[in-house]
């Protein structure tokens, strides 16, 4: 029997793209029911993450012109990551299976049929994967393999070019929502789940219309949730940089001892001011590490919903069984 797929898009301020994204999901959809690799009742699955523009009211209409369109509203915009877990979690209890993507069909819509036929195959997770990234600029190209290059240091298990185009099965799904950290970073979870998983490879397109919603600052606060969730390699950097400075600062006292000794007390004041000045900068920069744990400690202890749902435009036959049930 071919598989009930939930196809999971989160967006944030997305009006320009929205009614190309539906045409062209809604088409290629209708195309994997007709070719036995999805099932008559899947879905697209959008995700308003608190959107400011129009992004909400086109979902809505969407969803009462075409059958295939839900909706899940959330009540203000929670981030990319959480947008997508809250999507993920209301298709875990309805869909075989879902595969998460980007709102502005920068993720090749056709390797849909293969991450299908993979999950008919018996896995559980199918990584979308890119093939090459010359539609990124320079700086985002070599920031992201930087990115990747520094997780692997750090002993993270990560995909090499997986974005978040991926397909998870139910039983994954619900692996998934046994996590229940605050500070999310889903590439780095997924692949502690385990189960079977297989790849699919793909050309990434550039964005069609809208601007990126990730601009540098929220890129680099990600990529630090990314490593500071998954890593505690840099307090222990930490620590090993406080040994080295501590066994050269005996040196330098040894020296001093030694000059003062042989009458040698040139007011060194260079010195004095350069090295108060790095190990200052040191122990400020060592310090915003360890507060950097201490803040997430301090997320998680909270343990603050990570997502609100103000409002779920479900599936129609389900509305009709509910009603039909009063
Ligand atoms: N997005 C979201 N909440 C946010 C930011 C982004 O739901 O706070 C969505 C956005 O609508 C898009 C996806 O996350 O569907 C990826 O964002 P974008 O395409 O802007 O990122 P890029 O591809 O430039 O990294
Ligand atoms: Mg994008």
């Amino acid at each position: 029997m071919p598989a009930k797929i939930y196809l999971v898009v989160p967006c944030y301020n997305e009006e320009e793209v929205l009614p190309e994204t539906t045409r062209r999901l809604t088409e290629k959809l209708e195309e994997m029911i007709a070719s036995g690799r999805a099932s008559a009742d899947s879905r697209i699955l959008y995700v308003d993450d608190g959107s400011a523009d129009r992004t909400w009211e086109i979902i809505s209409r969407q969803h009462e012109e075409n059958p295939m369109v839900l909706g899940l509203k959330l009540a203000h915009n929670r981030g990319h990551q959480n947008a997508l877990l809250a999507g993920l979690m209301a298709a875990k209890d309805e869909a075989d299976c879902a595969v998460s993507m980007d709102a502005d069909l920068q993720d090749d819509v056709d390797a849909l049929d293969e991450f299908a036929d993979k999950f008919a195959q018996g896995c559980d997770i199918v990584y979308g994967v890119r093939n090459k990234r010359d539609t990124d600029t320079f700086f985002k190209r070599a920031s992201a393999l930087a990115f990747y290059r520094l997780m692997q240091i750090l002993g993270v298990d990560m995909v090499y070019n997986h974005a978040d185009y991926r397909l998870m099965s139910r039983r994954a799904l619900d692996a998934l929502s046994e996590y229940r950290e605050v500070n999310l970073f889903l590439r780095g979870l997924v692949p502690l789940i385990g189960y079977r998983c297989d790849y699919v490879y793909y050309d990434r397109h550039e964005r069609f219309a809208g601007e990126s919603k990730y601009p540098l600052k929220k890129m680099i606060s990600f990529a630090i949730d990314g490593i500071t969730s998954f890593s505690v390699k840099p307090l222990k950097i930490i620590s090993n940089l406080g040994l080295i400075v501590s066994a050269l600062s005996v040196l330098g006292l040894l020296y001093a001892l030694i000059s003062w000794a042989t009458g040698n007390v040139v007011a060194g004041w260079t010195a004095t001011v350069s090295s108060i000045w790095l190990l200052g900068g040191l122990q400020m920069l060592c310090l915003g590490v360890v507060g950097g744990y201490i803040g997430k400690i301090y997320s998680e202890v909270k343990a603050r919903p990570r997502f609100r749902i103000e409002e779920y435009l479900r599936p129609e036959d389900e509305d009709e069984e509910k009603k039909r049930k009063k």
